[in-house]
């Protein structure tokens, strides 16, 4: 049953869903496909982030807790033929990888906008045309001034004026659309690298704090903790077996050696 139905259901019906949730889960045996595998080998992420921005809604498997206790109970060896925490691994994968994704796009958001690209580059644009119409119209002056012709060096003059003074206003809107956009802006906001909140450099020692004591920064970090538990687990089992296949392999060699000395 979808989330989202089983949600509306438990409205409707209340209790008597809750009972019929026990009867269900009654029926289950650790095989069963609706048993939800997370939470037999872990925490279910349906269950970390209840009530916060990042509420999953309700699992929609079933959390049975005789199972848990019973799958609490199997050896290591019974445990990995059962392959639970492949599927555990792979669905924290995919809460981490879109967490990932929401980090990503909350940084992008951070650096200039499109727009605040596009403004300072034709600020920048203004400000070199400028620049050049300044330095000719100098060198007109001087050249007019020598030849006496004061008039034309007059307005030529009143012209550079003027172009110096849009360069100046140019060069403060560049310096206001820096202090506003980017990363130097927007409040100084920083992108939480665990769970993708937004931070700001200005807020205090506690307010950070109560961030980072948060339901939904620690259902993240945990989540990202035993994953890397996990990966660092499988790693050395990989390195294990490939010792095992080495030694195999050595002992393979001595017997083909062994053979041909025979064989002379
Ligand atoms: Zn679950
Ligand atoms: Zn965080």
């Amino acid at each position: 049953m979808a989330a989202e139905q089983r949600r509306l259901l438990e409205q409707l019906m209340g209790d008597q869903f809750a009972n019929l949730n026990t009867s269900k889960t009654a029926d289950l045996t650790l095989s069963s496909p609706q048993s939800c595998r997370s939470y037999l080998c872990g925490t279910c992420p349906h269950d970390l982030f209840t009530n916060t921005k990042q509420d999953l809604g309700p699992c929609p498997k079933f959390h049975a807790e005789n199972l848990k206790v019973e799958y609490d109970a199997l050896s290591k060896s019974e445990k990995e033929n059962m392959g639970f925490e492949f599927d555990y691994s792979r669905d924290m994968q995919r809460h981490i990888g879109q967490c990932d994704g929401r980090i990503d796009a909350a940084q992008r958001r951070l650096e200039k906008t499109p727009d605040e690209i596009r403004r300072t580059g034709v600020l920048l644009r203004t400000i070199s045309d400028l620049s050049r119409t300044i330095e000719a119209g100098l060198l007109e002056i001087r050249v007019l001034g020598e030849n006496g012709s004061v008039n034309l060096a007059a307005s030529e003059f009143f012209k550079v004026r003027t172009a110096r003074a849009a360069k100046e206003q140019a060069e403060i809107d560049l310096k206001a659309l820096s202090d506003t956009s980017g990363p130097s802006g927007h409040q100084k906001l920083q992108v939480c690298d665990v769970c993708g909140a937004y931070l700001s450099r200005l807020d205090n020692d506690r307010r950070l704090a109560d961030h980072f004591y948060g339901k939904m920064h620690l259902g993240y970090a945990q989540m990202r903790r035993t994953l890397h538990k996990d990966n660092l687990m499988s790693l050395v089992r990989e390195m294990m077996i490939g010792e095992e296949e080495m030694e195999g392999i050595a002992v393979e060699v001595a017997e083909e050696a062994e053979e041909e000395e025979d064989g002379d």
